[in-house]
This record gives structure tokens, sequence and C-alpha cells, in this order.
């Protein structure tokens, strides 16, 4: 009971219309006004070479904000030169909505038999489906045929998979995106993600990637395996990117897809490096938020604290944090929150296997690898809350909530049944981004509580409706389907 009833806080949701400048500009001291067209992030291990066409503008850390013309961005990327463009987005997606966590201190068995179940063995034996590929290379037949084992892997754990396919120096390159759709909340998705591809000194015949990224590729399909096991209240998304090494070029097209389509996202934890520790340095995973998405780090927290308490994680609150998928996420004003072993470069528990032939899995720290894929499987849990198929349900007969006609276009009758005579009851109608639209207050005659909900045409545009006894968070709720 409790579980639902902290869900409902969390989905409460007020929305804000995005006022904030372009976070990257900002985080390169650069003026809200500057144009965005031929603006990329440059990251390389050298100097930048004297080529045409490239016009730094800022520098932060070992980050170069420049503005390419003509084939620079070709001739950066085949010298090794990591390359972000800044698209040419919406500078105010409106999108954005202030979300709030309400901390959960009571441990979810399922979800604890989830973690428990996660060891060394288990990780190496998912890692290795697409680490035995040579090389993951985005431009690859290899990476071609990581997509293809992740989408059977996925549907063998009875998930709908699919391959979106994208262009990439060139060639075509694949997203892969599993979907485990929610039972009570089928429209409050949320997206757990990793990039599987892969880069080295030697990219196109060998990659071994096992910090980057087929640690964090294991989260997500293991994720997805205990996930699958049993229903959720919520819908997830399990999304591998591909690209991310030629500069977040597949999360980068996937969400500008998904947001011209019109998606809403809860949110995305995405997973990016998390099993290489240097001895002797702090250890701790850091947890990347901008400020939109501080409640959805804090909840990855939370779930750190609560199921993996060997592990301290580190919230860093910067939304010019550009450097992961999750910035894709970013850029069209969804929540986000990145998952790393280090916060920068410069860090000193950087991996200096870091894009070479010697990522590989003998180099990860068992124990650090093994916590960090407990927090990401038990942080995506609970946001997407697993419904218990073996727990007798907390009151047969409690109260029931139904809503008729459904679908229905003009006044909608709710009726609650199973009531003690004269007891009250509230009915609340919730849109899907989790206002409260309406509410009434009804008092129960013969076991029965009747009230209606006439949805205004000005106001409540066609479709789904949620129907919620707010006082009674054991009881499902009901969707409404208005249809004009
Ligand atoms: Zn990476």
């Amino acid at each position: 009971m409790k579980r639902c009833l902290i869900l409902a806080v969390v989905l409460l949701v007020t929305a804000v219309t995005a006022t904030a400048g372009h976070p990257v500009l900002e985080a390169f001291g650069l003026p809200d006004t500057t144009p965005l067209g031929g603006l990329s992030i440059l990251r390389g291990r050298n100097e930048l070479p004297p080529i045409d066409g490239v016009d730094v503008l800022a520098r932060r850390d070992a980050a170069i904000l420049a503005r390419l013309a003509g084939d620079a961005p070709d001739i950066l990327r085949k010298a090794g030169w990591f390359v972000v463009p800044l698209n040419d987005i919406p500078r105010s997606v409106g999108h954005k909505a202030i979300k709030t966590w309400t901390p959960v201190t009571v441990v979810n068995p399922d979800i604890q038999s989830m973690v428990d179940r996660i060891d060394w063995t288990t990780i190496i034996r998912t890692m290795s489906k697409v680490m035995r590929i040579n090389s993951r290379y985005s431009t690859t037949d290899g990476c071609r045929a990581a997509a293809d084992t992740l989408v059977a892997y996925f549907t063998r754990l009875g998930l709908a998979a699919q391959k979106d396919p994208f262009q990439v120096s060139g060639s075509t390159a694949y997203n892969v995106v599993a979907t485990k759709t929610g039972t009570v909340w089928p429209d409050s998705v949320f997206v757990i993600c990793a990039h599987y591809d892969a880069t080295s000194e030697s990219p196109l015949t060998y990659t071994p990637g096992a910090d980057d990224n087929a640690s964090g590729t294991a989260a997500v399909m293991l994720a997805a395996q205990f996930l699958s096991e049993q229903p959720s209240t919520c819908t997830v998304k399990f999304v591998c990117f591909a690209g991310e090494e030629q500069g977040l070029v597949g999360s980068n097209i996937w969400t500008a897809a998904q947001f011209a389509a019109g998606a809403e996202f809860a949110g995305a934890l995405n997973f990016d490096m998390i099993g290489w520790w240097t001895d002797g340095v702090h250890r701790e995973l850091e947890v990347e938020v901008d400020p939109a998405s501080l409640w959805l780090g804090q909840a990855t927290i939370n779930a750190a604290a609560l199921y993996v308490p060997e592990m301290t994680c580190l919230l860093h609150i910067d939304a010019g944090a550009w450097w992961g998928d999750h910035a894709s996420f970013w850029n069209y004003g969804y929540n986000a929150v990145n998952h790393e072993e280090s916060w920068d470069w410069g860090d000193p528990d950087f991996n200096p296997h870091y894009h070479s032939t010697d990522d590989e899995l003998l180099n990860l720290d068992v124990d650090f690898t093994v916590q960090n894929v407990k927090v990401a499987v038990a942080a995506i849990a609970m946001l997407a809350q697993p419904v218990s198929t073996t727990a007798t349900p907390l009151s047969l007969a409690g109260p029931r909530l139904f809503a008729s006609p459904n679908p229905a276009s003009g006044q909608v009758a709710l009726r609650v049944d199973g009531m003690v005579d004269g007891a009250s009851v509230r009915i609340q109608v919730v849109d899907l981004r989790g206002r409260i639209i309406a509410e009434s207050s009804t008092a129960a005659f013969g076991g029965v509580a009747t009230a209606s909900w006439r949805p205004d045409p000005a106001q409540h545009p066609a479709g789904i409706y949620m129907l919620r006894l707010p006082d009674h968070p054991g009881v499902n709720p009901v969707r409404v389907s208005v249809v004009r």
C-alpha cells in the first residue's frame, strides 16, 4: 500500500515552461543568443589540428566549443576527435516538469530478490554476448551483429524489441529498443539506456570496450531480464544506442524522433562506464543531473542506499555535462541521469584503458561492477514498480472503482463499490502528466458511492485520463478514454 502511495506522490508533477537558456552555451560561458548552426563540442587527446572550417568559440576543461564548416566534422572524427553537434533544437521545448522525489524507506522484497541474484558470473555471461564480437565500432558489421544479438536477447525475454536504423559516417547503425508496457500507468515511461558501440586505436578490427560500455549495456540487459519476470506499474524502455563514440549520434537521432512524435518520458537512466575503479582513489558512483532532473538522481541514490548500501553515490548538478547519451535527452527537455565511474577525464580514477584495445574484462573491478549493476537494476525497478504476482491483494473486499461509459465523449458516471455504508470517498481525475484535473468527495449508501465527471472540451483534450481513489492507494486506477 505504501508503495502505491509513494508512486502517486512521485507522479504528481507540476509542469513549467522551460525558460532556461541552452545548457551547453551556458556551460561554456557563452550568451544564449549565440547561433547554434554548425556548433559542435570537440574533445581530443592532442592539440586541435590546424584544419580549415574550425572556429573555436570557447573552452571548458578538455572540451572545445567550435563552429564547424565544410567537411571539418568528418576530418576531425577520422583524426580520432569526439564531435558532438548541438542540434538546432527548439530553445524552449516546454517539456520540462519540476518533479519531486519522495524518499522510499521500505525495502520491496521483489526488488531485493532481483538485486540479490546479480553476481559477477551473471554479469560476465551478459557482457560476453556483445563482447564476443571483435569490433563494435559503429560503422562495422560487428556493430550491426551486436544489434541483432541484443534484439534476440530482448525478444527471448518476451519483450517487444526492434532495431531503429540511422546513418553514421556513411554507414547504417542501429539503436535497439525493447519495451515492457506498464499495467497501471502504461503512459508513464521510464528509459534505462547505455551505448553498446565501442572504439579503440584499431576501431575496425578490435574494440573490447568492456568498461566503455559493455558494463552499462549489461546493466540494461540485466534490468530487462529481471523486470521481464513480473508485471510493472509503469512502462520501461530498454534502449541500447550505437553511434555514441561518433558524438552521441544514435541517441541524438533517437530522442529527436521521439520528441517529434510527441513522446513523453518520465525519466531516463543512462549508464556509461561503470566497471573501473582505481585502487586508493575515492570509490563512488557519479550521478550526474541537470537541475530539472534532480529528482531522478535522488531516486537512483535512494535506490542505491536502500538496496546497495555498500556503494556510495556522488551527486553532480551540471546542465553542461554534455558527454553522454543522457545529454541527448536533456536537449529535448526530458529528465535524465548519467551514471559513471568518474566525473571527468581529469579524475584520478579515470580509466587509463579508455578507448583502447586494453579495455578488457580482466581490467574491471569485480565488486565495483557488480554493485553498480545492482544500483542500475534497483533504480529502474524502484521507478517502474514491480507488481507482485504472488502477494495476496491487500483487501479483496475493499473498494473497487468503475467508470462508464468508457470511452466517453460527455459525462462519465463514476462508481465505487465495496464501501462501508456512510463512509466518504475522494475520487480524482488525473491527466497523463499526473496533474489532478478534477476531484470530488462523495458518501456511500448501500455500499456504493457515486459521482460524475464531465470533461470540459476547452480544457481536457481527447485522450487518456486516470481515475483514482487517493485515500485507497491499494486500489488500481482506472483508465478513461475521452473521445470527441
Ligand atoms: Zn562510453
